[in-house]
């Protein structure tokens, strides 16, 4: 029996009888990591990885019935082993590892494979079969580094500030905010953030992450804009994958037939799960005001 099959309700593991990222209402719900698709409203028990309680209690309630589980810590629920382990993606995003009956079967939720320095970095999980996210999975995705990324912002907002120029960085709130403020050189002058990504940044502090002071804005007139990097971008997914040693890998939202047919090119038994994830950033753009829609990236309708 698979340890993992899509259902209408989400991922589901038919021996643990529980959902992973499910998007319609489940009894117990095991959640990767707090951004909107991800992270459904109406579940009666939540299992998350620690560093993720203040997301989503700030975003689903703070009366959630949440369970959470530090990383690499294991909970047995109907002969499952269940761990958590870095998924490098936004603070406290996990993947899944679930052991029964001699196999290993790993969910990645959302992961990048690059450090950013904003949470916990991915670890490849060896396992039988694994489940990947293939947002950017075309080879057209090969982002810069993140140092790189930053030095170029820090080069062009000096710029403008010797100018006499404000700079507007448009993002969204929860994770590429962060990872922008983290690398910002607050010598070159103060900061002021949007009502939105306020509050997500009080739970980064919270937690640890070093981020510059910053001043807050509630500009209606603020725009959000893609800066999505904190997936795994084309080698960074062939490089997670290899990884895992895994022989069997399913792929989720993103460019699924594309990297089907690269990973059975290469050797390995892959096939794509249907999902209703992957719009994290149009869910999460209610968080912050938009006047125009970031232009989204080619991707194909789910297999
Ligand atoms: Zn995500
Ligand atoms: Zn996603």
């Amino acid at each position: 029996m698979d340890l993992v099959i899509a259902r209408p309700e989400g991922l589901y593991c038919p021996p643990g009888d529980f959902y992973i990222d499910p998007w319609k209402p489940v009894d117990r719900a095991v959640i990767t990591h707090a951004h909107s698709d991800h992270a459904r409203v109406g579940h009666g028990h939540y299992l998350a990885q620690t560093d993720s309680e203040g997301t989503l209690r700030t975003r689903l309630g703070a009366d959630i019935n949440l369970q959470t589980l530090p990383y690499g810590e294991a909970v047995v629920h109907n002969g499952v082993r269940l761990s958590l382990h870095p998924a490098g993606h936004v603070l406290g995003s996990a993947q899944v590892r679930l052991e029964h009956g001699g196999r290993v079967w790993v969910a990645s939720g959302d992961y990048k494979t690059e450090p950013d320095g904003t949470c916990t970095p991915f670890e490849p999980v060896p396992c039988d079969t694994f489940i990947t996210e293939s947002t950017f999975g075309l080879p057209i995705y090969r982002w810069p580094t993140q140092a790189q990324l930053s030095a170029e912002i820090n080069e062009w907002w000096r710029r403008n500030a010797e100018e006499g120029r404000a700079s507007v960085l448009l993002c969204y709130a929860f994770g590429k905010a962060q990872r922008i403020l983290h690398g910002a050189d607050v010598s070159i002058g103060p900061i002021v953030v949007h009502g939105a990504v306020e509050p997500l940044n009080a739970v980064y502090r919270a937690a640890g992450v070093a981020l510059p002071p910053t001043l807050r804005v509630t500009d209606p007139e603020v725009n959000p804009q893609m800066l999505k990097r904190d997936h795994a971008d084309w080698p960074g997914l062939q490089k997670a994958i290899a990884g895992t040693g895994a022989e069997r890998v399913f792929v989720t939202h993103g460019s699924v037939a594309v990297l089907v047919r690269w990973l059975t090119e290469n050797g390995l038994e892959a096939q794509g799960f249907k999902t209703e994830y992957g719009d994290e950033d149009v869910a999460d753009r209610a968080e912050a005001p938009s006047v125009a829609p970031p232009a989204e990236p080619p991707t194909e309708a789910p297999a």
